[in-house]
């Protein structure tokens, strides 16, 4: 049988899909001069491949069928399997009708597609709901899926082959993706876990299935032939809690330096699951970027979605051991929770600003269906376009802020943190001394043309 993978490529703003938002993906279209070059950044440096279309097309070619991959055209084939997301449907619900009327058999994977089927349904002949492997199995041994096709989880990660890239990339991506340092192009996902053990109300990356992690031996042994494969490749760990189990991390460590393992990688977190020893041995084994949620400033906010606070103090400590390190932050933030008011949202920017990560990331909360707050929110949500739930789109009717302040104070996060002289300081390492003084002075020059900007647009600062 030939298999088609369509992991489609989105037209419109920067897109992420596969492990973004848990599989319903995002889409930042530019919303100012500033968001404008940071997509064109997240664009070139983020843009990875399909973690779980490298897994199905390593089953299907093991059991012996012919894998082709496409992010746009139309390919000859007998079955269609194509990654859904929440963001970009309708364009993977055309592509699915085009691919039907050439004769293939279609079918739907990942959370969009499990969670929210009726989108799907009527372009498809099978979708498959939840983790896709188990189901992708009974395809690959010949069963015809039909309709919605449970998936169990798979228990054991380590029985699962490893991704094939090499039937998955085009050559040109593979030697953009193995020439650099800090890839152009993206790098190579890989999964060492799935899901998390956490409660956020919010976050669509617990809503699948449980926690599961991988022996270190398995991840290893994944790694190790990445590295014979392609010259000192970049992976991008996607668990979403990568050090939740701090011994197993530490085992990596050693078994990476142990074998002499040259690749480097990135990795997401909580920052109240590292500490300076972890860090260093991480570091030591190739870590280079770690990203980590910090969402709002109040606790109390937090405490209101679940999510444990980590004291101020540990995070600053975190991140000054990060900048010494030479290991790059980037720290998540979320506007919009429901107790968030413009003075919190500016004091949230201020922080995020005052914390120091090199980067930082700011979206706009998003009821996503099938999480606890989805349900908590439902009479709020006035949005119907499920291609708006992006991550970037006010969704909801907020209590204290409407839809355009809360756009303009993602916009003025973006432009405060990104534009001062401070942030390329940062980013350059230089951290003291007379330079700095100056970088200091002209951050308040900065701040100050913020301040007048924003009192032009909306009559208000972003200060709290
Ligand atoms: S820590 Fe919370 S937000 Fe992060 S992945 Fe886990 S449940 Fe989601």
């Amino acid at each position: 049988m030939r298999i088609v993978l369509a992991d489609l490529k989105a037209t419109e703003g920067v897109v992420g899909k596969d492990t973004v938002a848990g599989g319903y993906g995002s889409r930042l279209v530019p919303l100012s001069r500033t968001t404008e070059v940071y997509c064109f950044f997240k664009k070139n440096f983020h843009d990875h491949p399909s973690v779980q279309m490298a897994y199905i097309a390593a089953i299907c070619a093991r059991l012996g069928h012919e894998v082709a991959w496409t992010r746009d055209e139309l390919l000859e084939g007998d079955v269609a399997v194509i990654l859904s997301s929440l963001v970009d449907y309708r364009r993977e619900t055309a592509w699915a009708d085009a691919a039907r009327e050439s004769g293939l058999r279609v079918g739907f994977v990942g959370l969009a597609a499990s969670k929210m089927p009726d989108l799907f349904a009527g372009h498809a002949d099978f979708l498959i709901d939840g983790e896709p492997e188990s189901a992708i199995q009974r395809l690959a041994g010949g069963e015809s899926l039909s309709g919605v096709c449970q998936s169990e989880a798979i228990s054991d990660l380590d029985s699962l082959p490893f991704p094939r890239w090499d039937l998955l990339q085009s050559r040109k991506l593979l030697r953009r993706i193995s020439a650099v340092s800090r890839p152009f192009g993206g790098g190579f996902p890989l999964l060492s876990s799935r899901s998390c053990p956490e409660f956020c109300t919010y976050c669509p990356h617990r809503i699948l299935t449980s926690y599961r992690a991988r022996s270190v031996n398995n991840i290893v042994e994944e790694l190790e032939q990445l590295c014979d494969r392609y010259p000192r490749p970049y992976v991008v760990f996607r668990d979403p809690l990568f050090t939740e189990q701090r011994d197993r991390c530490l085992a990596l460590c050693d078994e990476v330096l142990v074998r002499g393992l040259n690749f480097r990688f990135e990795c997401e977190t909580r920052l109240d699951h590292l500490d300076e020893h972890l860090l260093d041995r991480m570091r030591a084994a190739g870590l280079r970027v770690i990203t980590f949620g910090v969402e709002a400033v109040s606790d109390e906010t937090l405490r209101k979605v679940a999510r444990r606070p980590t004291p101020e103090a540990h995070q600053r400590a975190i991140i000054e051991v990060c900048s010494r390190r030479g290991i790059l932050t980037t720290a998540y933030y979320v506007f919009g929770f429901l107790p968030d008011n413009w003075n919190s949202i500016a004091a949230t920017i201020d922080y995020s600003i005052a914390l120091g990560s090199t980067f930082a990331q700011f979206k706009i909360l998003t009821p996503y269906p099938g999480t606890p707050l989805w349900k908590q929110m439902k009479p709020l949500i006035y949005e119907h376009d499920w291609q708006k739930f992006d991550g970037y789109t006010p969704t909801f009717k907020h209590p204290h802020l409407n839809a355009e302040e809360l756009r303009f104070l993602l916009g003025a996060a973006y432009a405060r943190f990104y534009t001062r002289p401070s942030w390329l300081a940062n980013y350059l390492r230089i951290r003291r001394g007379p330079v700095r003084q100056w970088v200091h002075r002209m951050d308040t020059k900065a701040f100050e043309a913020h301040t007048r900007k924003e009192i032009e647009l909306m009559s208000r600062p972003v200060t709290c």
